[in-house]
């Protein structure tokens, strides 16, 4: 698996990456090409998750409940949409980029 840096748009291989901060669904880890930390959305990660067990449980209810077939596809097919667009927004950004190498903020300051 491999994931693109959102700073630096190099490509990161998730078993290269040494440094990891957070659990679950904030869990960040660090570019080792320009090292900033990149998380994934958890709100995107989250609408992800119900929407999917919305899928899920209007396809059980509609194979179970003919009355509320219709309904409920209906409902899965709006579900599903909701799933498939976070699933495109859920990508890596750039939660803290690396710190800068030159020190040009120091010197403004002193000048
Ligand atoms: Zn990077």
């Amino acid at each position: 698996m491999s994931l693109v840096c959102s700073h630096c748009s190099k490509s990161i291989r998730v078993t290269k990456v040494e440094q990891h901060r957070g659990e679950g669904l904030a869990a960040q880890i660090r570019c080792y090409h320009c090292e900033a930390w990149l998380g994934k959305s958890a709100r995107v990660a989250k609408v992800k998750m119900i929407s999917f067990y919305l899928v899920v449980a209007l396809a059980v209810l509609g194979y179970s409940w003919e009355e509320y077939r219709t309904l409920s596809i209906i409902g899965a097919i709006l579900a599903g949409m909701t799933l498939l667009v976070s699933h495109f927004m859920d990508h890596l950004f750039t939660v803290e980029a690396p710190e800068q190498k030159d020190n040009s903020d120091e010197l403004r300051k002193y000048r």
